[in-house]
């Protein structure tokens, strides 16, 4: 057991763990960064990021992560590739373990982000990444004239549906019923689209290929107002079904609304817990943009310190 008590513990690496950890670390806070299971966050499994101000070029996602890791580590923040397994929030210090490694903390800035939500298919583990995605940005230019099905019927669902006919040559879009949950502007610059077609009240029930042997080849649908299945040929499935906040291990300690994504005050970063701040996708459904992500950082940050010192 590690009797140390730390100023700032920081769960999550993304643009927002990173950026609190770079304001952190130069209130001289000495930050600890428990980067998680995916360090980087979600940007790491992007390609060119071209909307982040000051990169009128693009960069790539994990370069641009790498370059906010190395940003927070040269004012003095410690970063560790560990995953964050329980929290005891219920006294002061805070409690934090890495499996039976225990961490204290006087604040804890939560930064855990969203994981791209998938249907959990027989061979979807399998096929992710042969054939399988949930980022079209990330893997779309590899679906050069060919045939793709994007999953759902959101707004996620119609950009990279429509995204994607920039590289594939038809794109499907499944949908379990037969109205789009998407916004007007979205759907209809879909629906305009040559390239897309739609399908309606069609859910993917099954996934066909083997990693070793060009991916994934087919998918089953489910029509499910007929209750028909039938094959498809396919050879890229993208699911645009939504994302899930990762909060399970706050589950009971700290205020969540209905799909799970933590409940911050109006204007801050404040949690139901004080001195324990939230900011980033996991408390953010609807902007969930890097630059959003490292503005909600900073401010998780600055009320760390603030409230830190009142504290003093
Ligand atoms: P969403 O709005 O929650 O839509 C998810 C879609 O996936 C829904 O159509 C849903 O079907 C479908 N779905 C969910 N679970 C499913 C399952 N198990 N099987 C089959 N289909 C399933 O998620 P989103 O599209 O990712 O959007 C999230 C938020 O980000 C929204 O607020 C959206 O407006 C925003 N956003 C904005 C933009 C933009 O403005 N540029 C772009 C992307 C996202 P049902 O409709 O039947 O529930």
């Amino acid at each position: 057991m590690n009797d140390e008590v730390r100023n700032v513990i920081i769960i999550g690496s993304g643009a927002a763990g990173l950026t609190a950890a770079i304001y952190n670390a130069r209130a001289d806070l000495e930050p600890l960064v428990f980067e998680g299971e995916q360090p980087g966050g979600q940007l790491t499994i992007t390609t060119d990021v071209e909307n982040y101000p000051g990169f009128p070029d693009g960069i790539m996602g994990p370069d641009m992560m790498d370059a906010f890791r190395k940003q927070a580590q040269k004012f003095g923040a410690e970063t560790h590739f560990k995953h964050v397994t329980k929290v005891d929030f219920s006294e002061r210090p805070f409690k934090v373990w890495v499996g039976d490694e225990l961490y204290k903390s006087h604040a804890v800035i939560v930064a855990t982000g969203a994981t791209a939500k998938t249907l959990k298919l027989e061979n979807e583990d399998e096929l992710m990444g042969y054939g399988v995605s949930a980022c079209a940005t990330c893997d779309g230019f590899f679906f050069k004239d060919q045939e793709v099905i994007v999953v759902g019927g959101g707004d996620s669902a119609m950009e990279e549906g429509t995204y994607l006919t920039k590289f594939a040559k038809k794109v499907y879009i499944a949908h379990r019923r037969d109205e789009l949950r998407a916004s007007k502007i979205m759907a209809d610059r879909a629906k305009k689209n040559e390239k897309i077609e739609f399908l309606w009240n069609t859910e993917v029930v099954g996934l066909h290929g083997h990693r070793d042997n060009g991916g994934l080849k087919s998918v089953t649908l489910l029509d499910n107002e007929k209750d028909e299945t039938s094959e498809m040929e396919i050879d890229g499935l993208f699911y645009a079904i939504g994302h899930k906040p990762n909060t399970e291990i706050f589950e009971g300690m700290l205020d969540m609304d209905e799909k799970g994504y933590l409940i911050t005050k109006p204007d801050n970063s404040y949690t139901n817990i004080e001195g324990v701040f939230a900011c980033g996708d996991v408390q953010d459904s609807v902007y969930r943009q890097a630059v959003t992500a490292a503005g909600s950082g900073c401010k998780a940050a600055i009320d760390a310190e603030r409230w830190l010192a009142e504290q003093e």
